[in-house]
């Protein structure tokens, strides 16, 4: 049995697979994707919080696989929609909407808002659990702007149509590596790593 430390990523979304991947690739810890775990249960996340759904998906996972999980909860807020989509950004246009069914109806929504006002943001909420412990969580965030239309293929969900002002291209046009650098994920990320030291786990 190997020595290094092991944990399970407790999520079925490949585009966060690839991205927590590369974001762990330098603690030298052993990273599972649910994926390998088919029989793993199906988390359904009702909670009204990021917070409430990731320690869902962590502890559910780390109990019924009996080993560390990390689960994100992450999601866009629209200023000009009070904070829609939120915790519903995965499902916005439906139970099984595709990413862009999803953008696609943010945009007909936001038709005739001008775009000083389509303030926004992507919000990560990270829960670290190990069986049977205390859950450790840990947020990032990152500040955008909503364009009319899409541009870009990189990334997932709305990445095509979130513009980062200080980098002047969207999410979607950013390389990989330069997203997983600033993104809410990674900010998330950092501050679980500190977290999970300052604990001693
Ligand atoms: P959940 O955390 O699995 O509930 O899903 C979060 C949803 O928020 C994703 O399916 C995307 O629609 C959106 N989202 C979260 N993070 C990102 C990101 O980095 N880029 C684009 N969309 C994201």
């Amino acid at each position: 049995m190997s020595s290094r430390k092991q944990v399970v990523l407790a999520t079925r979304n490949q585009g966060k697979v690839r991205e927590f991947e590369r974001l762990f690739a330098p603690l030298g810890w052993e990273v599972h994707s649910l994926a390998a775990y088919p029989d793993a249960p199906e988390v359904i996340e009702d909670g009204e919080t990021f917070a409430a759904n990731a320690i869902k998906k962590a502890v559910t996972i780390a109990e019924a696989l009996g080993m560390a999980a990390v689960a994100d909860d992450s999601g866009l807020e629209v200023d000009a929609l009070g904070g829609r989509p939120g915790v519903y950004s995965a499902r916005y246009a439906g139970e099984k909407a595709s990413d862009e069914e999803n953008w696609r109806k943010l945009l007909l929504e936001l038709k005739d808002v001008p775009l000083e006002k389509r303030t926004a943001r992507f919000r990560c909420v990270l829960a670290y659990v190990e069986p049977g412990g205390e859950p450790i969580l840990a947020s990032g965030s990152c500040e955008g702007v909503i364009l009319p239309e899409p541009a870009g293929t990189n990334g997932f969900g709305y990445d095509p149509v979130f513009f980062l002002p200080g980098r002047n291209c969207t999410m979607a046009q950013l390389d990989p590596d330069v997203k997983n650098r600033i993104s809410h994920r990674a900010q998330a990320m950092q501050s679980l790593l500190e977290e999970i030291r300052r604990s001693g786990q």
